[in-house]
């Protein structure tokens, strides 16, 4: 027996699944959250170590739907970036004053992203379910009905799967087709105190097995200057047998410009994967973020490009609502997978392209990619149309 119908079922309530069940309940839809994860701060702080670059437009996002207020004291922004191949003495840098008046982006720990997402426990419209997983969905010509693993039921017009790269809503979408591999490379999250200041300077320096970025973080009590690191190895690459102190070495000789470091937190290690789909929609499903794209976390656009899927999403539906449709008609859904495609197929292939050319040992490539450094930084409107994106700003 369905034990409740509802607008919609947002199943995953993650960096992008929050964001978006909040901002269709406050939209006035009866809606519904379920996630397999209980959220606490405590949960979150030790779970996920990861810094989130915050683009321009996603601040946007996050301003329109209330949860930018709240990561103002623990957003630095972004005033430069200085890209360079270790031991080269080629460089890309850009500075803020040269694109726009305002910073390219922000760097905030994903603890803080959590806590301003999940800051109004209490939301008019919005249920929320936590523990619990979607383990079927079955389709019918008027509604979807859920399934969970507790045995309980629940309906909508329109299923939203925001339940991250492993997503069970993908698999119970027959039209929704995936194409994936793994990286031959993971990814070691920590954070860093230095001896000099990072001037607002997010630095990403490309070495022959893989990328390591160096984010600036807002200074603490404790730390006047630390920043986030992602540090992405070959797969073989054994992080856990590096003490803090070796770490602290390794980096600084990769990366000399911040003085003296030092560990200051414990390490999360990522498997990197790359995932893509022929289409985000089936029959009332949409996915969101990156149930419907995985990206190498080289540009840091996973989260940016999820807010962008939700944007357009709630758009769409609060048009819909105006004129009394059904909120999981082919139309909508074509409507969204449509203003979806360019977006998510460029930034897929953007990254995956970046991470397999920066990756590379060879030669030819080397020297191309060289070429290209010292190209971009001088071909200005070349270097206006990449940061532009970056920021999405279109
Ligand atoms: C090292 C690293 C650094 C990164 N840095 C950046 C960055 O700087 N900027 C950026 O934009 N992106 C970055 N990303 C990418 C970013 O972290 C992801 O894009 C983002 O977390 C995706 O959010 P999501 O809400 O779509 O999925 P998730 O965060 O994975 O959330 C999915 C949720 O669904 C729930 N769930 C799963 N299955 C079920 C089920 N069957 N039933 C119910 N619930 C379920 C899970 O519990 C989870 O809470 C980075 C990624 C990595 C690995």
């Amino acid at each position: 027996m369905v034990e409740r119908h509802y607008d919609l079922i947002c199943v995953g309530a993650g960096l992008v699944g929050r964001l978006t069940a909040c901002a269709l309940a406050s939209a006035g839809f009866k809606v519904l959250s379920i996630d397999a994860f209980s959220f606490n701060e405590d949960t979150i702080s030790s779970q996920d170590g990861r810094t989130t670059f915050v683009s321009l437009k996603s601040k946007e996002i996050l301003e329109r739907f209330g949860f930018w207020e709240a990561l103002v004291p623990f957003s630095q922004p972004i005033q430069n970036i200085l890209a360079y191949e270790h031991q080269t003495p080629w460089y890309l840098d850009y500075s803020s004053k040269e694109f726009t008046n305002s910073p390219m982006g922000y760097i905030v720990e994903n603890k803080y992203v959590y806590k301003s997402l999940y800051q109004h426990e209490r939301v008019d419209n919005l249920d929320v379910i936590t523990g619990v997983r979607v383990s079927s969905i079955d389709v019918t010509e008027y509604k979807a009905v859920v399934k969970t693993d507790c045995g309980t039921t629940y309906s909508a017009s329109l299923i939203l799967g925001i339940d991250g790269r492993f997503s069970a809503i993908r698999k119970f979408a027959p039209q929704i087709i995936e194409s994936s591999h793994q990286y031959d490379q993971k990814a070691c999250v920590l954070h860093i105190s230095h001896e000099k200041s990072h001037e607002a300077t997010a630095y990403e320096v490309f070495t022959s097995n893989g990328p390591l970025a160096i984010l600036p973080l807002i200074a603490t009590e404790e730390y006047s200057n630390r920043s986030g690191i992602v540090w992405c190895q070959k797969n073989t690459f054994d992080f856990e047998s590096l003490s803090d102190d070796q770490i602290a070495e390794t980096l600084s000789n990769l990366f000399p410009h911040l003085g003296a470091l030092k560990v200051i937190s414990s390490k999360w290690i990522y498997p990197l994967q790359f995932l893509k789909v022929n289409q985000l929609i089936d029959k009332r499903i949409a996915l969101i973020g990156d149930s419907g794209h995985v990206l190498h976390p080289i540009a840091g656009q996973g989260v940016n490009l999820g807010w962008r899927d939700a944007e357009k999403i709630i758009d769409l539906l609060v048009s819909q609502k105006k004129l009394g449709l059904d909120y999981g008609g082919p139309i909508l859904l074509q409507q969204y997978d449509d203003a979806r495609k360019f977006d998510r197929l460029s930034m897929s292939f953007m990254t995956d392209f970046l991470s397999k050319i920066y990756s590379s040992n060879l030669k030819s490539v080397k020297l191309i990619r060289n070429t290209g450094f010292a190209l971009l930084n001088v071909l200005k409107p070349v270097k206006n149309f990449l940061v532009r994106r970056a920021m999405g700003l279109f």
